[in-house]
């Protein structure tokens, strides 16, 4: 087989970035085409063109409606509950994502000057199974093969722990940034990485905070001349940028001005660092529980920890740094970018998975310097253990209460991969078959869950009431359920009916029309 080549890619709510390993085995970003470091997860629909990036995030004032941006947080979403129509085609989030990762794969590809055809992709450690499952649809509509889903302070603290492996030490991943929000304690000790425990909100990120200058400056609006500015499409575009760049402003001055105009109307309004902080303080109480949440999950005392990492550009935020520094006595981080550190951990993830592949299989894909560059470092290649971040369940019904209820199969922490297995009385006799209905949840009720699928299993006849059914629940590295099913010396592999996503039978007409495209 021909040599390949991978990159790690960081596919963020509002920026993307790609990493790889250089030919002197060092981790570098890959800038995309316009020489940038980071690209705006902005797609720009212009006919049979489809613009990604900085071009398209400009645009976004001008043409709002051919705009898509925030498409992570619609991943996992079947296509009636999300899509996006341009040119008389209908995109799901995963196509969306799709688009972002084939200007980030072509980009790759012009500056290193060879054909991209691995990558390694980053997601929030909370994301569910259909957002997994949807990120790696993504990227193998984009023409990649998806070496591995990775969680993104694993792949922070990958980045961090490449030099200071043999420091022993516990570390907390505090990751804020454009739209989530995601905290991690890894355990590095010698060569193995160890996730202690993960919480996070995926609808807590910098946009609550720009959202507050939006709404401010719109009230503000409003007092003056009777107009609601946020009712016109372009104006609150605008207005979202302005209170973007005000904020950023905040983290290195002490106040600011906001000027917005719409229908020849316009109004400025004056923000200090102080006012600012007041007015977003309960969003930094909601990262504060969540850390402690994590922490009491961990079983740790803030003394117990060596380090906080830092990830995700809202870490920059004077009051978020203020927030760490109360929270704990640990000193900060920053000597990893926090903007890069994710597809930096995510380019090493990647040439781990291979330098395994390649021991696996024997066959040597990997460019001779990079498998001596990390074959030589000293001892064993860092070893990364993840645990899940949700409860995997089967819906049962329960004789007793005459109510269905969630039984556990995977809990949340549990190290990855995990296999459980489970044996279950079928619940009547003669039943022709039995519907496994798995569930994602904490809960031990079936309407507090999220349903992940079903899977409907042909029963041999005849079988007695309370015939042993025995369940196996096999959760990857990706993160992703398989689940097999034995019923009277019967064994079957059941593919999970998903509730979400594109059909794996769809992804070959999906990718060729995401092919079609020009994306630039
Ligand atoms: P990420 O998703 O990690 O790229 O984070 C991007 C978020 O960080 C956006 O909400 C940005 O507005 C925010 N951000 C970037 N730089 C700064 C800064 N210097 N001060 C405050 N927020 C920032």
């Amino acid at each position: 087989m021909s040599q390949r080549k991978a990159i790690g890619i960081d596919l963020g709510t509002t920026f993307s970035a790609m990493a790889h390993i250089d030919q002197y085995g060092k981790p570098q970003i890959i800038p995309n085409s316009e020489s940038e470091r980071i690209t705006p997860s902005v797609i720009l629909f212009e006919d049979e063109n489809v613009i990604v990036g900085t071009l398209a995030k400009n645009n976004s004032v001008a043409e709002p409606e051919r705009i898509v941006d925030f498409v992570k947080r619609e991943m996992g979403k079947p296509k009636d509950q999300f899509h996006r129509e341009f040119g008389g085609k209908v995109f799901s989030a995963e196509e969306l994502s799709a688009l972002i990762i084939r200007k980030l794969k072509s980009d790759a590809e012009k500056y290193l000057k060879e054909k991209v055809t691995d990558a390694v992709i980053t997601v929030p450690a909370y994301f569910s199974d259909a957002e997994r499952t949807a990120t790696i649809t993504a990227g193998q509509l984009a023409g990649l093969n998806v070496l591995q889903i990775i969680n993104e302070p694993t792949a922070a603290a990958v980045a961090y722990g490449l030099d200071k492996l043999g420091e022993d030490q516990t570390v907390f991943v505090f990751d804020l940034g454009g739209g989530t929000f995601d905290v991690t304690i890894m355990r590095i000790e010698g060569h193995k990485i160890e996730m202690l425990a993960t919480n996070g909100d995926h609808r807590l990120g910098g946009k609550d905070w720009d959202d507050v200058i939006v709404n401010l400056v719109a009230e503000e609006f409003d007092r003056e001349h009777g107009e609601n500015p946020l009712l016109d499409l372009q104006s609150y575009q605008d207005l979202q940028s302005r209170a973007l760049a005000a904020k950023i402003q905040l983290s290195s001055r002490p106040r600011t001005a906001i000027i917005h105009s719409y229908n020849g109307k316009s109004v400025k309004v004056e923000l200090t660092r102080e006012d600012f902080e007041e007015r977003t303080r309960h969003l930094v109480e909601r990262c504060k529980t969540i850390c402690e949440i994590v922490m009491q999950e961990a079983k740790l005392e803030w003394a117990d920890l060596g380090k906080v990492l830092l990830v995700g550009g809202m870490t920059r935020m004077p009051m978020v740094r203020d927030l760490i520094v109360q929270l704990s006595p640990m000193p900060l981080v920053d000597d990893v970018n926090p903007d890069e550190a994710v597809a930096i951990g995510a380019a090493i993830q990647a040439i781990l998975v291979m330098l395994d592949e390649e021991q696996a299989s024997g066959e040597q894909v990997l460019p001779d310097d990079t498998r001596q560059q990390f074959s030589s470092r000293e001892g064993a290649l860092i070893q990364v253990t993840n645990i899940t971040s949700h409860t995997l369940g089967v819906v049962l019904w329960d004789e007793g209460q005459l109510e269905e209820y969630v039984y556990p199969m995977i809990s949340k922490m549990s190290a990855i991969p995990a296999t459980a297995k489970n044996f279950f009385g079928t619940a009547s006799a003669n039943m022709p078959k039995a519907v496994v209905r798995i569930v994602e949840g904490e809960s031990t009720l079936p309407a507090e869950c999220t349903p992940l699928g079903v899977c409907d299993v042909e029963l041999p006849p005849f079988l007695p009431k309370g015939s042993p059914v025995e369940l196996v629940y096999e959760y990857n590295a990706n993160q992703v359920l398989e689940v097999a099913v034995h019923a009277a010396g019967n064994q079957t592999k059941v593919s999970i009916e998903r509730n979400t996503g594109l059909a794996p039978q769809e992804i070959a007409a999906a990718a060729a029309g995401i092919a079609e495209l020009s994306v630039s």
